[in-house]
């Protein structure tokens, strides 16, 4: 594996998941090269992995999230929601260990808040850069009283649902072949939200959102659209994808789409078959770019929380990824902006 020489800022991890739980990450360490997993700190720097949102996801309890055979397809149960105070332990106890991480880390590990900051912590070679998100806004407190205390403790980032309802929306079902437009828009707690983070400068994703609760942000929120991981609806029609009016939509506010390399997302026939090659993750960058624009697509890998392209491997995988942009006509211009540039502007932009 050679370094591509081309850092990447991803829109998605669950590293963090992976290492608080040890029944998924099997107590593996951050700093211990490991083939558990996609992310360590050894491999992000062979990989050129510059840093990313990393996500807090709080996982329902007793539930395996297992797919289900239909005529047409899969899909997957609905998960139930999770409570309020739950989601709020298991949130200060991710966020915890993260700092603890950077403490760690001898400044390899950088938590960042600032737009100057992140792209400080970027340009730095074998520095990994972590924005903390929310996947599922659970921990936050209805009346948003614990919001500013989730700003302070570095939260720049939240997803409003995972796929599951919850105070302030509803997620999609996973389900192959779906459709997005599942159910009810946002409550008026969820539209609140999502002004008070308007309001801070926190990003909101939709990722995990319903159509309906897509439209909603995108009527309300004054930032632009940010998707940090999913794939495109027409290559793969699987409920969790963007169609082409979502698309429009992010690429209309100056938004950004983090590509994701979970193959049940990015194959035509939504299969959990991780025998795909780095073409097919290609394929949705590329139909991004066409459609809306090069400014508006960027990698989402979902690294530690999805079943990806054994092509790609882990983290290490990412200069093959860039390698496959290049063959595929991006110029450096183009490809660096893909890699991290995308993120990096709708950032500043939403921060500031
Ligand atoms: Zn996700």
């Amino acid at each position: 594996m050679t370094t591509s020489g081309t850092p990447v800022f991803d829109g998605h991890n669950d590293t963090l998941l992976d290492l608080l739980r040890a029944d998924r990450g099997g107590g593996r360490s951050f700093f211990e090269r490991g083939d558990a997993g996609h992310v360590d700190l050894p491999r992000a720097r062979e990989g050129d992995f510059a840093g990313g949102l990393f996500a807090v996801f709080v996982p329902n309890e007793d539930l395996d999230y297992e797919w289900e055979e239909t005529d047409e397809g899969r899909r997957m149960p609905l998960a139930p929601a999770v409570a309020h105070d739950r989601a709020k332990e298991f949130t200060y106890d991710a966020l915890a260990l993260l700092y603890r991480l950077e403490a760690q880390s001898d400044g390899a590990l950088r938590v960042v808040g600032n737009a100057d900051d992140l792209e400080a912590a970027v340009a730095e070679e074998g520095t990994v850069a972590a924005v903390p998100h929310l996947e599922g806004a659970e921990a936050v407190a209805p009346d948003r009283s614990n919001l500013d205390f989730l700003y302070a403790a570095g939260v720049r980032s939240v997803g409003l649902v995972w796929s599951r309802p919850n105070e302030f929306g509803h997620g999609v079902p996973f389900e192959y072949p779906g459709t997005p437009d599942t159910g009810p828009g946002l409550t008026d707690a969820g539209r609140d939200l999502v002004r008070a983070c308007n309001d801070r400068g926190i990003l909101v994703d939709l990722a995990h959102l319903n159509a309906a609760g897509f439209r909603d942000v995108a009527e309300i929120s004054s930032a632009p659209l940010v998707v940090s991981h999913a794939g495109v609806h027409e290559l793969c029609p699987t409920s969790r994808n963007l169609t082409d009016d979502q698309l429009d939509a992010v690429a209309d506010s100056g938004g950004v789409v983090g590509i994701t390399f979970a193959v049940t997302s990015l194959r035509e026939d939504g299969r959990k078959e991780t025998d795909t090659p780095i073409s097919t993750l290609v394929d949705h960058v590329e139909y991004v770019a066409d459609r809306v624009g090069v400014d508006h697509v960027a990698l989402g890998s979902d690294f530690d929380g999805a079943t990806i392209l054994d092509s790609v491997g882990d983290v290490t995988g990412l200069p093959d990824v860039v390698a496959e942009l290049r063959n595929r006509g991006f110029d450096a211009h183009e490809i660096r902006k893909i890699a991290r540039g995308n993120w990096l502007r709708v950032i500043r932009e939403t921060w500031e």
